[in-house]
């Protein structure tokens, strides 16, 4: 399958905003990385899918780095003013229900492809961690930021905005190939 193929697919799942990476261009930076361990989001230390149980850095860009191609993906909301937090929750939501759809799409022709998704994993109502091994290992991915990318400057690299506009509210992911 030739990555227009994928976009085309990507945007026939729905996603508003679609475009290819290398991931040459891909950073994984350990500034982004400490993020997580400020604990800003609240998920540090609470899902497999976040650090410190998603490995260290190092542990978790060393399969990114063997990737050779790739493509960021985006859901983009309409909001009624900055304080729409319906419209932010439905375009996560949304983002989140088009990775999926995607990945599963993917997964047959590139059993291996790796899904960097937006925001923690939210598969399971309460996560297993830490008592319980993943309940879905085949769909659990960490976030772009658990890879210490900064979405905007991988936007930047797919060709994309970050910001689409007032009053706009846009979730990133990426998936790379082989
Ligand atoms: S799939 Fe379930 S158990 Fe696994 S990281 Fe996601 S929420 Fe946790």
């Amino acid at each position: 399958m030739t990555t227009e193929q994928v976009i085309a697919m990507a945007l026939e799942v729905g996603f508003d905003h679609v475009g290819e990476i290398d991931p040459k261009d891909l950073k994984f930076l350990p500034e982004v990385r400490d993020m997580c361990s400020a604990n800003r989001c609240h998920s540090y230390n609470k899902s497999w899918a976040c650090p410190p149980a998603c490995g260290t850095l190092e542990e978790i860009t060393e399969r990114a780095r063997q990737y050779h191609r790739g493509i960021v993906i985006q859901s983009t909301g309409q909001m009624e003013d900055d304080f729409d937090v319906e419209c932010m929750m439905e375009t996560e939501k949304l983002q989140k229900k088009r990775f999926f759809e995607i990945i599963k799409l993917l997964q047959k022709e590139f059993p291996n492809c790796l899904g960097m998704s937006a925001g923690t994993c939210t598969l399971c109502p309460k996560c297993a961690y830490p008592d319980e091994p993943c309940r879905h290992p085949e769909l659990m991915f960490p976030s772009m930021e658990a890879y210490g990318l900064l979405v905007s400057d991988a936007c930047t690299s797919a060709g994309l905005e970050y910001y689409y506009g007032k009053n706009t509210m846009t979730y990133t992911s990426c998936i790379l190939l082989d």
